[in-house]
């Protein structure tokens, strides 16, 4: 590797790439006005820095108790013009939902409206301290309250809490609650069931929570095998059930409403377990369906996603949780309470004769209150009839994409009917060696953020495409027609397409040997 020239360019790193664009190597590596960024490590120097601090007299007393620092902690830094820039063009390279469209299945990327970014920026609520004194912050209390009812509201549901900080978090208290509930009538109970196609936080939380994770089968169609999980909780003989819980994601992952929830639940219900749903695609029936009329008792609702904040990166999330009332006593603190004089107050302590036994917090405070103010923007903006709009627009969308790709790409449910809010394909009919991977590079070159791939593992190859209600029709028809030409191309073999992306900032990356061995140290 050649040394960074000045401006910090390693001339090699590109050169290849210019001449796939047709065009000549430049000397800077830049791209017209794609500028190419380095590492901080590459640019910049250990005696720089943007800030101009006193100079410290070292030998001054101070109250380190010997703890200082003697040598120096070996960063670079730069001048600030240096860093604004930096910055800068690294985020030049990113995407996002504010650039283009952003099909990722599972995980509703829609438009995050500027009014609920407005509103979390007011004073009030943006610079409220947790240890504030309740009494100074009656507004913020009212906004987690107000929220937390409306959340009851659209899943008809007695309780929620509110604190748990993501989709995950949200699962773990739910099952917390459960082990609570179990724990409570004397019935050790260690199984939980998850269906194959879940998503991977189920079992994860079911493990986490130190149950044992076993599968339940899916049907041909794409759904969870009635027979087999009434069968698996039978095992044993009658009083004998060890399934403290199901976890059914609905709609399911397959992009499909488990129609025969109701009878799930009943039958969990009669061997004494219960009903975890997984809400992340909640999106798809919000103001349509309610939870709480399955025979739900712990539901996560990820706020990021159905009620629009920004995401991913494991970025700021919330997962509010609702809960049964054979749950709620357990539900974790600590919660809001509204006074006969109307004030709001938190519970911070365990009050056995109001509640119940809490399983304890999830958080040292009362959630995010930047996700709160956001999605009960988006809430009172939409309305009533807006939220379920929000549901008939996303599943229409999937619906026309689903309909738009069946006659050239595997859609394996298909022939089930509708689908939901996302619209799942598999790579069987790609030839060449071309595979799901193939198809996603291919579309990045053609400016789109990739679908979801490789999940839910119960299709091969999947591709779990979700537009969003937040798409219009041109839009869409744009995406068909790029998706439609780049699957034609792994359907054709096309051997150029294993070398995409040819015009992304960098080219194809090994992403596995970057998970498993990540190089976490500059080595120059
Ligand atoms: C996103 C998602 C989760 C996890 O939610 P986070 O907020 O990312 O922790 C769980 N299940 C499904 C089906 C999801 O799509």
């Amino acid at each position: 590797m050649t040394a960074p020239n000045q401006s910090g360019w390693r001339p090699e790193m590109q050169v290849a790439e210019n001449g796939l664009l047709g065009g000549p190597a430049t000397t800077t590596g830049n791209r017209a006005l794609m500028l190419e960024e380095p590492l901080l490590f590459e640019i910049g120097r250990a005696d720089v820095t943007g800030v101009d601090l006193p100079v410290v007299d070292a030998s001054a007393p101070n109250r380190l108790a010997g703890l200082e620092r003697n040598a120096a902690i070996g960063l670079v830094g730069l001048t600030e013009p240096e860093t604004v820039r930096h910055y800068t063009r690294l985020s030049r390279q990113n995407y996002g939902i504010d650039l283009g469209f952003f099909p990722l299945g599972s995980c509703t990327m829609k438009h995050n409206p500027r009014l609920n970014e407005k509103v979390a920026r007011l004073p009030g609520f943006a610079d409220v301290h947790p240890l504030a004194p309740q009494a100074t912050v009656q507004g913020a209390l009212e906004v987690i309250s107000q929220l937390g009812e409306w959340l009851c509201k659209l899943t008809g549901m007695p309780a929620v809490a509110m604190s748990p900080k993501a989709g995950a978090h949200g699962e773990l208290c739910g099952i917390l609650a459960i082990r609570a509930a179990h724990e409570a009538r004397g019935d050790a109970r260690e199984v939980v069931l998850v269906p194959e196609s879940a998503h991977g936080t189920n079992p994860a939380t079911a493990a986490f929570a130190n149950y044992r994770v076993e599968d339940i089968p899916a049907t041909p169609e794409g759904r969870v095998d009635v027979a087999a999980l009434k069968a698996r909780l039978e095992v044993g003989g009658p009083d004998k059930c060890d399934v403290a819980a199901v976890m059914i994601t609905n709609p399911n992952t397959c992009g499909l409403f488990e129609k025969d929830f109701r009878e799930i639940a009943d039958a969990v219900h009669a061997a004494g377990g219960y009903v975890y749903c997984d809400g992340a695609n909640f999106n798809a029936i919000v103001g349509k369906v309610r939870p709480g009329d399955l025979g739900v008792d712990a539901m996560h609702i990820n706020l990021h996603k159905t009620f629009s904040t920004p995401h991913g990166g494991g970025g700021p999330g919330s997962g509010p949780v609702v809960l049964s009332d054979a749950l709620a006593p357990f539900a974790p603190l600590p919660f809001v309470r509204r006074q006969a004089d109307g004030a709001f107050y938190l519970v911070e302590e365990e009050h056995r004769e109001e509640r119940g036994p809490s399983f304890g917090r999830m958080t040292a405070f009362h959630g995010q209150m930047g996700m709160f103010t956001r999605a009960l923007t988006y809430m009172l903006s939409h309305g009533a009839d807006g939220l379920k709009q929000v549901a008939e627009d996303a599943v229409l969308n999937a619906n026309f994409i689903l309909r738009s790709m069946e006659d050239i790409l595997h859609a394996p449910f298909a022939a089930s009917g509708p689908c939901m809010h996302e619209a799942l394909f598999g790579d069987k009919d790609f030839t060449g060696g071309l595979s799901t991977l193939d198809v996603a590079k291919g579309l990045i070159d053609e400016g789109y953020h990739p679908m979801t791939v490789y999940f839910p593992l119960v299709v091969h190859g999947a591709m779990l495409v979700e537009p969003t209600e937040t798409e219009s029709k041109a839009a869409i028809d744009q995406f068909i027609t790029a998706f439609r030409a780049v699957v034609e191309r792994a359907l054709a073999g096309d051997e150029a397409l294993k070398q995409a992306p040819y015009y992304a900032p960098r080219r194809r990356l090994d992403e596995t040997a970057a998970a498993r061995k990540p190089r976490l140290v500059f080595e120059g």
